[in-house]
């Protein structure tokens, strides 16, 4: 078993505490890890560190500033192997994938380091004798709160734009699963970043995250994780009116028309909603299937899960690992019963394995649940498993997109037509972040994400995402002579 330390101001460093903690596979629920539980104390500290740091980052120029975010990027192409095997370690993510993100993440870093030299100042036009023109300027200190979901591609996310436009950091990473991050910082040590350009605590979100969030020292916070934690930060935050990115929860809508590709629908959407164990924001969150074609989709799509191979991460066959811990599979094992107890049925899965060798690890078969209703729990908030909730079928535009609306959160929702102009008046009246009509897997670096109402506050990749870690300056002189 492992003892780590957090990395504090260019140092490898124990909680001053002396305090520690264990990581444990969720595979075997075997302890694999000790990491230190940070404190108040850390957190000024990092503070204390990224502030010293940014003058010196944020004064290099572009082009050294992406060279080393280059270089980190190398490093971490070189390490993919090491670093998607502690994912599947820490989260359980199955191999193949585990190495796909390890292998991808690379790729964002240089789409950041490039775009940011290409983030332009514009002059304005305005009067004669009168130069105007806007500057973008890093925030100051980032505080970079992450989930445990994909623990190492959501730091990474915002890293990436953070620290290419001249930001300092500091990384709260999930505290479950917070030994990726540590990676990170190892490689962020060699690629040659100033000391305590970026900085990693370790420990409890309720005391580093909120500690964080009211410092006066931290300039911006941005957050991917659970809407309620999200306006508990916004809450902080605003004491001292920090810039806030927020990823929060969804609970997207799938909705399938009578015209739809049934089988193009059901590949794509058991895809989605297998991603990750369906520990995804954006996974499926409610499937409004239209009357005509509800019973063949509900057939393939069971028929489709039940193929899905539940396993031990490390096995090639595997598609679906084990929930990433003891209390999030009793988290989804309560929405079964929730969807049970208000009338619904649990027509596949939903339970745990009982036969060796996943008897042991937060292993959960995939589940279908029928006959739900807008008002049940398990139709209104986020499951985050793999637990597709089948609505009753619907037989009109308008009121799906009713009932499509009728939800605190605003991710994302997925749209199944052959007739695009049927599918463009969803596209324009679902409120969310993202409407995809028909599978169109996007560059993710190229094209923005974020959510509308309670799933969040401003975009991530794409310049929209760089752009907010930025300040925009106005810059105004008066070239009248001896004025
Ligand atoms: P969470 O809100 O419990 O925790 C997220 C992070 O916040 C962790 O690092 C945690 O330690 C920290 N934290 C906890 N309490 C805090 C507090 N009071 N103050 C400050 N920080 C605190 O979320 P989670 O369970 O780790 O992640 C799952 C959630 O993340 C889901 O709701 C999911 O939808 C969301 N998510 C959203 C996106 C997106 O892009 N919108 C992406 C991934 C995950």
């Amino acid at each position: 078993m492992s003892q780590y330390k957090m990395w504090i101001g260019g140092n490898w460093v124990d909680a001053e505490s002396g305090k520690t903690y264990p990581v444990f596979n969720p595979a075997t629920e075997a302890e694999i890890a000790q990491v230190p539980l940070g404190g108040l104390a850390e957190v000024d500290k990092a503070v204390a560190a990224a502030r010293k740091a940014y003058p010196v980052w944020s004064k290099k120029s572009q082009v050294e500033r992406s060279q080393i975010v280059l270089k980190l990027a190398a490093l971490m192409r070189a390490d993919a192997k090491e670093v998607g095997r502690i994912d599947t370690l820490e989260h359980g993510t199955p191999a193949g994938l585990a190495g796909m993100i390890a292998g991808d993440l690379p790729e964002w870093l240089e789409w950041n380091a490039y775009n940011a030299r290409a983030l332009m100042g514009n002059t304005i036009p305005q009067c004669p004798n009168e130069l105007i023109y806007l500057q973008r300027e890093p925030v100051g200190v980032v505080a970079l709160i992450t989930p445990w979901n994909l623990p190492l591609l959501m730091i990474v996310e915002k890293l990436a734009p953070a620290l290419s436009v001249g930001n300092t950091i500091i990384i709260k990473p999930a505290s479950i699963n917070s030994l990726t991050a540590l990676k990170l910082a190892e490689l962020a040590d060699k690629a040659g970043f100033p000391s305590g350009t970026v900085n990693v605590i370790t420990g409890p979100g309720g005391i580093i995250g909120e500690a964080l969030a009211t410092h006066p020292g931290v300039d911006m916070v941005a957050f991917t994780g659970s809407s309620e934690t999200g306006k508990r930060i916004m809450a902080l935050a605003s004491q001292t009116v920090k810039r806030l990115q927020l990823e929060l929860g969804g609970k997207n809508p799938v909705i399938v028309l009578g015209d739809a590709d049934i089988d193009a629908a059901v590949g794509a959407m058991l895809g989605k909603q297998m991603f990750n164990c369906g520990q995804i924001c954006a996974a499926p969150g409610r499937f409004y299937i239209h009357e005509k074609v509800y019973d063949e989709f509900l057939q393939k799509f069971t028929a489709g899960m039940k193929k899905v191979v539940v396993g031990d991460p490390n096995d090639t066959k595997t598609q679906m690992g084990p929930l990433v811990s003891a209390d999030h599979r009793n988290r989804v094992e309560g929405y079964i019963k929730s969807a049970i107890d208000d009338g619904a049925k649990v027509i596949l899965g939903g339970k745990r394995p009982t036969a060796p060798p996943l008897d042991k690890g937060y292993y959960f078969m995939p589940a279908i649940i029928t006959g739900v209703t807008q008002k049940m729990k398990v139709a209104r908030e986020e499951i985050f498993g793999p637990v597709a909730v089948f609505m009753e079928p619907f037989n009109s535009d308008d009121k799906v997109i009713e009932l499509a609306n009728d939800n605190i959160y605003g991710l994302a929702a997925y749209v199944w037509t052959q007739d695009k102009a049927r599918g463009m008046r969803f596209a324009n009246e679902i409120q969310a972040g993202t409407v995809q009509i028909g599978s169109t897997p996007a560059r993710d670096q190229d094209v923005p994400w974020g959510g509308y109402k309670q799933s969040g506050i401003g975009k991530e990749h794409s310049m929209y995402g760089l752009y907010e870690y930025t300040n925009l300056k106005r810059i105004q002189v008066d070239l009248t002579a001896n004025r």
